[in-house]
């Protein structure tokens, strides 16, 4: 059966990376139909709506949807396109590739992070003028699906132990829940050791040692931040890709936001897209052709060409051939 995606390149350099994800999957030659659907700044602009009813339906109707990155508006996209389909997991590997310049070249940690609550809830607002609150919202049912996926994922890994990333010292309730839930989780799954550690601190013993973990679940805000940093130990944003997860439908995109600053040079690291495309076909079915893709980027990224912000002077196009040429091999 024709496997479906939609594909949003969204903003920015989601115009540059997308494509050539694309056309990775396009030199595969499987069965696999794209549908391209628009969301992000350009289309607020034109049609008055980031996020049209259209985009939502595609996503919704298809199999998996691969997504670029959006600018202004990502709080007004990928979060509602997330809740719609209920993607509660965002899996977030960081892996330090042989002949990248990592600072930490041993590093090969995932991060799962609770992709519908916390911080990242929306329900903030102005009290008065002076005054701005936001309502952090914890649950246990939230926390126990991600902590239910965390250990899964581990046992899946064959990884020795799972962190719980907290500050439940001050957000004690919230916090609170979210560590005691995972924790009671973790019980369940006696093959995994279940290792806690406050967020802030967790961020300095990344930089230190990032070997000595191997899997980390976390609230939202402390995911996507931890995350980021975790990208700066492997060699940058350009690599990092990432799923959103729940019981069917998956949502994939890299890690990075629409890079403004470098885009419409042709000059983006491919890299990160076509990693999330890999994880995209090993969830539709193709796993074989997912570890196909890993590898092909795993040997660009070894032997060049390599983009600027690896220290190479290549364009996302020259890059991409390569992911190509090393896949017909
Ligand atoms: P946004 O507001 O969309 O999140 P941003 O610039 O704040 O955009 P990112 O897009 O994640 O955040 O970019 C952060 C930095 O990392 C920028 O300097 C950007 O050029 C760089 N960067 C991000 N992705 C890539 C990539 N694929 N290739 C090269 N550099 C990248």
């Amino acid at each position: 059966m024709t496997v479906e995606i939609t594909v949003i390149p969204g903003d920015g350099i989601g115009h540059e990376v997308i494509p050539a994800a694309v056309r990775v999957l396009e030199s595969l030659d499987l069965d696999v139909e794209t549908h391209e659907a628009v969301a992000g700044d350009a289309v607020l602009e034109d049609t008055g709506t980031p996020l049209p009813d259209e985009t939502i339906g595609l996503a919704r109707e298809t199999d998996a949807t691969l997504f670029g990155a959006t600018g202004h508006t990502s709080a007004d996209v990928i979060i509602p396109l997330r809740r719609e389909l209920q993607t509660y997991a965002n899996v977030r590997p960081a892996v330090a590739y042989p002949g990248v310049d990592a600072l930490h070249p041993e590093t090969d940690l995932v991060f799962v992070r609770e992709n519908t609550e916390g911080v990242y809830s929306g329900i903030e607002h102005d009290l008065t003028d002076d005054v701005s609150v936001l309502t952090r919202v914890i649950t246990e049912t939230a926390s126990r699906r991600i902590a239910e996926f965390a250990f899964g994922h581990a046992v899946d890994r064959g990884a020795d132990a799972v962190t719980i990333a907290h500050k439940a010292n001050v957000m004690r309730l919230t916090d609170g829940k979210f560590l005691e839930t995972a924790q009671a989780v973790g019980e369940h799954y006696p093959e995994v050791e279940t290792r806690t550690a406050i967020m802030d601190a967790l961020a300095m013993y990344l930089v230190l040692d990032p070997t000595e973990y191997e899997v980390i679940v976390s609230p939202n805000l402390a995911g996507d931040v931890l995350s980021d940093l975790a990208a700066g130990l492997v060699g940058g944003l350009g690599l990092l890709p990432s799923a959103n997860l729940g019981e069917e439908r998956g949502i994939f995109e890299p890690v990075h936001g629409s890079a403004p600053d470098i885009a419409g040079q042709g000059i983006a690291n491919p890299a990160a897209a076509v990693l999330s495309l890999a994880m995209l076909l090993d969830h539709v079915g193709f796993p074989a052709e997912a570890n196909r893709v890993d590898a092909a980027v795993q040997a660009v990224l070894a032997s060049g060409p390599r983009t600027p912000d690896l220290g190479g002077d290549a364009t996302t196009e020259s890059v991409t051939d390569a992911i190509i040429d090393e896949l017909a091999q």
